[in-house]
């Protein structure tokens, strides 16, 4: 059985992965931002996880990383467990969404096997966390889901909100207040001209909600 990456090590992988999941590269400097650590340490860390065996990453200097499938994997399975520990704390511990990304940062890096299959068990093998993201299955397989970012719905164009970003509370708390949830009906209603700000309506409450640029980018739908 291959040994534990350490906590370090999994947090770059799992960084990266959402870096190039869309395809292309992530650099040396998106990761120094997102870790706020300097881009030497992070230029040190990717030469060395090109360098191992397998190597976890291809390293192209003043480029760019992207994963091998080893690195992938690795990834992967650092996501599992991240996923699987949110939608247990929401689902069995009475946690509320904006709660349990810190606690999943921490305690993803202490869970073994036995714990991440036991907790997929109870929860009847989710294929979502409470934040709309796919739940990688014990295989590692995650689906491919068609969606598109909420910035890109055209005006009086209907979807259903797939994912949120799971990890800022507040953002969650506010879109939790204006019921900006997975699964609930939305439709753009107006975009402003100078800074594209939306307004949207939640379908089953006719209830409307201010979205800005940034945010609405992180939010992905399906249209239809
Ligand atoms: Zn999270």
């Amino acid at each position: 059985m291959p040994k534990e990456l350490s906590p370090n090590i999994q947090d770059y992988l799992k960084r990266i992965y959402e870096l190039t999941r869309d395809g292309g590269l992530a650099t040396t400097s998106e990761l120094a931002d997102l870790m706020a650590i300097s881009p030497a340490s992070v230029t040190n860390m990717l030469q060395k996880l090109s360098n191992t065996e397998p190597p976890y990453l291809t390293y192209t200097k003043h480029q760019g990383v992207r994963l091998t499938e080893a690195g992938r994997r690795a990834a992967l399975k650092i996501l599992r467990r991240h996923r699987l520990l949110e939608e247990f704390l929401v689902a069995k511990l009475g946690y509320t969404w904006d709660e349990v990304h810190a606690e999943a940062e921490i305690l993803e890096h202490a869970m073994s096997p036995l714990l991440e299959e036991r907790m997929d068990a109870v929860l009847g093998h989710p294929e979502f966390d409470p934040h709309g993201d796919p739940i990688p299955d014990s295989n590692l397989d995650i689906p491919v889901i068609q969606q598109t970012s909420l910035a890109n719905l055209k005006i009086d164009q209907g979807g259903k909100i797939l994912r949120v970003p799971h990890e800022d509370p507040q953002v969650l708390r506010y879109l939790g207040k204006c019921g900006m949830r997975p699964g609930v009906e939305i439709k753009l209603l107006s975009r402003t001209p100078y800074d594209q700000t939306m307004r949207l309506l939640i379908v089953e409450t006719g209830e409307e909600v201010v979205i800005g640029p940034k945010l609405g980018g992180q939010i992905t739908v399906r249209v239809g």
